[in-house]
C-alpha cells in the first residue's frame, strides 16, 4: 500500500480503500465539511452509520464533492433496533435515501445480537443476514459485512449463509489487537476494518506511543495508523480538524520496523472503549 487510495481485495471481487474516514460523534452540522475536507485530502472511503445521525450530511458532501460517486467507497451500518428481515430491508432504503445515493459500497450489521439479552440471538442475526443477502443480490449494496462480531457470531453466519460476509469492523488499536477475531476473520477470507484506530484519543498519553512518535518523527496518530495498515487492517480515523485529517493520510512515507511492530502488538489494556459485544445494552 502506497497511498490511502490503494485498495485491498474483498472476497466478492470488489475492493476497499486501505484507509477510511470515520464520522462517529461528528455532528450532522459538521459532517458535510469534514467529509469534504477528507475527500480533498485524498480519502476515498467514508464510514458512517444510521446511529451516527449524520447520513444526510455525509450524503450532502458526496453530492457537493467534485470526486465522482464511483470513486468513493461508502459504508453505512444497520442500527440494532432495525435487526430482522423486513426491518432491515426498510432501514437500508432509508439509509439510501438519506445518503442520496443508489447504492452503498459496504453495508454492515452494526452489532451482533447476543446471548445475554436474546435467547434467539443466532436466529435474529441470521434473519438480518438473509436480508443483507437480498440487498446484495438486488445491487443496493455492493458488499456486505459485520461489525463487532466475535468468532462465535461469525461461525453462526458462516454455517447458515449463502453469501459469506466480506468484512468485520472491530475495535483495533495498540492495546486492542483482538488477535482471536483477526485470525478467525483471516481464515474466513474476511477483511478487518479497525474502528477507533486512535483509541478515540485515549492512546495519546501512553508513554510507549510518545517514544515511538519521537523515534520516527511522526505523530502518535500516524504511528497508530501505520501499525494498522502494516497489519493489513483498514483503519478508520475520525477527525473534524482539517490539519489532522491531512496528517492522518500521511502515513506512507515511513514504516515501522519489526521490533516496533512487536512492541505495539504487546501493549496491553490501553485505549479500550469499554464497548463489549457480550455486554451491550440494546
Ligand atoms: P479515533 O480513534 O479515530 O479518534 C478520534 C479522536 O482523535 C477525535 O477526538 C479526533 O479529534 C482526534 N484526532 C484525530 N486525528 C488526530 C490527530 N492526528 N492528532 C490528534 N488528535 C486527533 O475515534 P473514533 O472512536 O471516532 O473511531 C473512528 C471511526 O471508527 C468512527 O468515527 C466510526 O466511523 C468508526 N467506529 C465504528 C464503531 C462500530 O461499532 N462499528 C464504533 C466506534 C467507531 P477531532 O475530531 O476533534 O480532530
Amino acid at each position: 500500500m502506497n497511498t490511502i487510495q490503494d485498495r485491498i481485495p474483498l472476497s466478492n471481487g470488489t475492493s476497499i480503500p486501505c484507509v477510511g474516514f470515520g464520522t462517529w460523534k461528528t455532528p450532522a452540522a459538521e459532517a458535510t465539511s469534514a467529509v469534504l475536507a477528507a475527500l480533498e485530502a485524498g480519502y476515498r472511503h467514508i464510514d458512517t452509520a444510521t446511529a451516527y445521525g449524520n447520513e444526510q450530511a455525509v450524503g450532502e458532501a458526496l453530492r457537493q464533492s467534485k470526486v465522482s460517486r464511483e470513486d468513493i467507497f461508502l459504508t453505512t451500518k444497520l442500527w440494532n433496533p432495525d435487526q430482522g428481515y423486513e426491518t432491515t430491508l426498510s432501514a437500508c432504503d432509508k439509509s439510501l435515501s438519506a445518503l442520496q445515493t443508489d447504492y452503498i459500497d459496504l453495508y454492515l450489521i452494526h452489532w451482533p445480537h447476543d446471548r445475554k439479552y436474546f435467547d434467539d440471538w443466532q436466529q435474529k442475526n441470521l434473519e438480518t443476514w438473509r436480508a443483507f443477502e437480498e440487498l446484495y443480490k438486488a445491487g443496493k449494496v455492493r458488499a456486505i459485512g459485520l461489525s463487532n462480531f466475535r468468532p462465535r457470531h461469525i461461525e453462526n453466519i458462516r454455517q447458515n449463509c449463502d453469501i459469506m460476509p466480506m468484512v468485520d469492523q472491530i475495535e483495533f488499536h495498540p492495546g486492542m489487537p483482538q488477535e482471536e477475531t483477526v485470525a478467525f476473520c483471516r481464515a474466513c477470507d474476511m477483511v478487518i476494518e479497525g474502528w477507533s484506530p486512535l483509541g478515540s484519543g485515549r492512546i495519546f498519553d501512553v508513554p510507549e506511543m510518545q517514544t515511538l512518535a519521537e523515534k520516527y518523527g511522526k505523530s502518535i496518530a500516524q504511528i497508530c495508523l501505520r501499525w494498522a495498515v502494516q497489519h493489513g487492517v483498514v483503519p478508520l480515523p475520525k477527525s473534524v480538524t482539517p490539519s489532522r485529517i491531512r496528517q492522518n493520510a500521511e502515513i506512507f512515507d515511513f514504516s515501522l520496523d519489526a521490533s516496533d511492530m512487536s512492541l505495539l502488538d504487546g501493549l496491553t489494556a490501553c485505549g479500550w472503549s469499554g464497548l463489549d459485544p457480550d455486554d451491550l445494552v440494546y
